[in-house]
Formats: C-alpha cells, structure tokens, sequence
C-alpha cells in the first residue's frame, strides 16, 4: 500500500432552511471513517473575514486532513460530489458550495491565499486561477464562491494559536424545533469550567450564546482551549432535543487573527479587517439609535469610527475618549454609502495613552473667597465682591481623572466575532499540536 496524505477543503455546503458546512463534515468524517488509514488532524473549522459581504454566517469553512490508500484517493471526490448534491438545497441562489482537494504538502501559494482571506476580500476569479494553477481537483456549484473557503480552509495549518469547538447535532427532521438547551444546565456549566471554556452565555444579558437561533442542525456549540474540556462542558448541558451526532473542531476562533493587519486610515478599503493606530481628532457624539461615533486620525487621513447599539456598554468606553488620546482600533470596513463616509466599524479597542482631562476657571479671591473676573488682557484679575485687585494670580486648573483603563476594551459577549479573541484568552496561546488526537467523533 503507498500511503498518500490529503486534505480536503470545503466551504458553503449550507442553505437557509437547515444544513450547514460543520454538519455535512460530520456526516462526511463517518463516510470517509471506513477508507482513511489516519485522522492526521481534527477536523479545521477555519473562520474567514467576518466584514465580506454576501456572508450573513460566520463565514466558515471546514478542512478535513487524513492519510488513505492513494489506490483509493481518486474515488473520494466524485462520491463527495455526490454526497453534496444530494444535502445542499442547490436550487437555492445564495448556495455556492465548493469542495477542493489537495493531495501532499500544502502548496505556499495557498498559506498566502489563506492569510489574504482572513482580513480581505477575495474575488471568485482568483480561487479558479489557483486552482488551475496548482491543478487541484475540485468541484463547486452555483457561482463557484464556495472555492474561496475551500482553499482557505486547506492553506490554514492552525499552526500558531488555536482552540476548540464542540457541535452537538440534531436530527436534521428536527430543525423547525425548539432546542430546548437548559439555561440551568448552561449557567452552572460555565461556572464550573471557568475561563476553560467561553462564548456560553452573555453576562450582561443572562443570554445562552452556545445555542443558535436559526432552524439549523446545530444543537449547541462549545468553545474552549482543549479538547477535554469542551467535551466534559458537553456533558453537563440538558437540552429537550437529543444529539444525533457530535464533533469536535480545532479551530481559529478566538485568536483575533483577522486583525493582525495594521493598516494606515488612507489605506483602508470596504470590507477590510483591520487594526488602526490612531489619535482621537473629534470627541465622541451620540447618534439616533444610541451609536457612538468617534472621529480618529493618522498622519495619512481621519476616518469615523461607529460603535453601535448592540455592542453594549462598549459604546460608553468609545464615549469617554477625547481628543488627543491615543488608541488602536479593531475594525471592519463599511464603504462609504449617501449617508455616511467610509467608516471603521468597531470590534474593539485598545486604549494606549489618554490625555489629561483639564477643567480652567478663573480664580478664587483671596481676600474673600469668592470666584474673580478677568481685570482684561494681562491685567490679571478682580473681585467685584470686595474690590481685591491681583495681577499674578492664575487661572485654576483642575484635572479630572479618566476612568478608562488602558488595555483592550471588547464589546459585549453577544456582539463579538467568532474571531474575537475574548477577554479570558489575552494572554493564552495554544501550543503546535503535537499530534495527539483525542476522542472527537462518534463513528
Ligand atoms: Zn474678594
């Protein structure tokens, strides 16, 4: 037998009335379970950029990297074609599916792409280029957009941080059901592992975040930094409905990596994800709807910032700036439309220096205490109480103390990104995996 390693990448397996990429991986692993020699990975579940357009989800694809019989590997794709054909809705115009397969080493030219996909937008155009070029075979649907998060997925060797998500699934003739997650379950849950797991619940609203809201397969997910933890978290979750099937992802989320770009403002372009070094040009104000708009500036250009209502009271952090305090913001980029400018759509914030908060009024008199008038240009001041005269006196500065902290500042849980490194990772990174794989799929 001549070993062969693959990697098999996919993207957009889903459609608006139940089925998603995750699910179909499930149902792909058990297929694929009685050919494959070794799991060399869990399965990837790569986000991309969250700020494209024509994404309303997360913007995720799944990779799949395995060892077979290579007398085996020319049948995997047509019965992958098959497979999918027969789960996606097709018909429907916003399913684009796209499946790639990449036998050996990771071709460079697909890290590159990959790196582009997590903070930019990519053109159909320039997926079908790689893949002539690179002469993978492959298979998409619909206007090909799927390929983009095939390639992505592939060229993405989670080689720096990473953490994991566990998927409980149900019956897909379940999905117009409710869930039944036990909110109980899920608060004690999240008690109990700490800062192990994260993304449960949102504190400021008591709500479940593990659980989506749309007819999906999706029972509840998991999120955490290893895989026994995510899979003890599982079992401590009640929920009326069963899981039919579960996996366990290794996954980009939560390690902000969409953001590592640091862009200057006359640079920006729309659907860019972005850090932007920047000085506060304009105080902050409160628009209709209770957005927070902050104008920033660099030596190239000034933009707007929004903080917007969702975000929670992330948006009164955003308020208490001032002109002159120095920041780095974390962005998408909104083009600019008739009512507004392009603008930096705020994911988060760190605070670096903030000026001092200055307060100036006249004197008080020191005869009689009471507050002087300006006695005119260079003259100093006087008391229209008790007739005191006083040219050196100066005027009053009192200085305010800012209650920001320095630091990053994230919007609430609910408003974050599947990307967002949260407040409990900060300083966490995961080390390379060292090729052990635990228990994370029931065959
Ligand atoms: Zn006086």
């Amino acid at each position: 037998m001549i070993r062969e390693n693959i990697t098999i990448g996919m993207d957009d397996i889903d459609s608006p009335s139940g089925g998603c990429t995750t699910h179909f991986a499930s149902l792909l692993v058990e297929d694929l379970d009685k050919i494959v020699e070794e799991w060399l990975d869990y399965p990837n579940l790569i986000r991309l950029n969250p700020n494209i357009p024509y994404r309303t989800r997360g913007n995720g694809a799944v990779a799949l990297r395995f060892a077979i019989d290579s007398s085996k590997s020319e049948e995997i794709l047509p019965s992958i074609r098959e497979m999918v054909l027969e789960y996606a809705e097709i018909s429907y115009p916003n399913t684009n599916p796209g499946v790639v397969i990449c036998k050996g080493d990771i071709p460079h030219e697909l890290t590159d792409f990959t790196k582009r996909a997590l903070w930019r937008t990519i053109p159909v155009s320039l997926a079908t280029r790689v893949l002539s070029r690179l002469n993978l075979p492959y298979f998409a649907e619909g206007n090909k957009r799927g390929t983009i998060g095939a390639l992505a997925a592939i060229g993405h060797g989670l080689n720096a941080d990473y953490t994991y998500e566990y998927i409980a699934y149900r019956s897909m003739n379940q999905c117009s059901e409710p869930r039944g997650v036990d909110a109980e379950s899920v608060f004690k849950m999240n008690d109990q592992m700490k800062e192990k797991t994260f993304a449960n619940i949102d504190s400021s609203s008591q709500s479940l975040l593990i659980e989506p809201q749309g007819p999906d397969p999706v029972l509840y997910g998991i999120r955490g930094d290893c895989p026994e933890d995510v899979l003890h978290a599982a079992s401590l979750v009640r929920s009326e409905q069963d899981a039919e099937r579960w996996m366990i992802f290794r996954t980009n989320q939560a390690t902000g990596e969409h953001l590592e770009q640091q862009i200057k403002i006359s640079y920006l372009r729309p659907y860019m994800s972005v850090s932007v070094s920047c000085t506060v040009a304009e105080n902050p104000r409160i628009i209709e709807g209770g957005h927070v708009i902050l104008t920033v500036r660099d030596e190239t250009g000034t933009i707007d910032c929004a903080a917007y209502e969702p975000t929670g009271d992330f948006r009164w952090i955003v308020n208490d700036l001032l002109v002159g305090d120095e920041i780095v913001v974390h962005a998408g980029v909104r083009p600019a439309s008739r009512t507004h400018r392009l603008t930096l759509n705020l994911e988060g914030l760190q605070i670096v220096t903030v000026v001092d908060e200055v307060h100036v009024s006249n004197p008080l008199c020191r005869e009689c205490g009471r507050r002087m008038k300006s006695a005119g240009t260079k003259k100093g001041f006087k008391c229209v109480y008790c007739g005191h005269k006083d040219s050196s006196i100066q005027k009053d500065r009192t200085y305010i103390s800012r209650n920001l902290e320095p630091g990053i500042h994230l919007p609430r849980t609910s408003a974050q990104r599947h990307l967002t490194r949260p407040s409990s990772r900060l300083r966490k990174r995961n080390e390379p995996l060292n090729g052990m794989i635990a228990k994370w799929h029931i065959p």
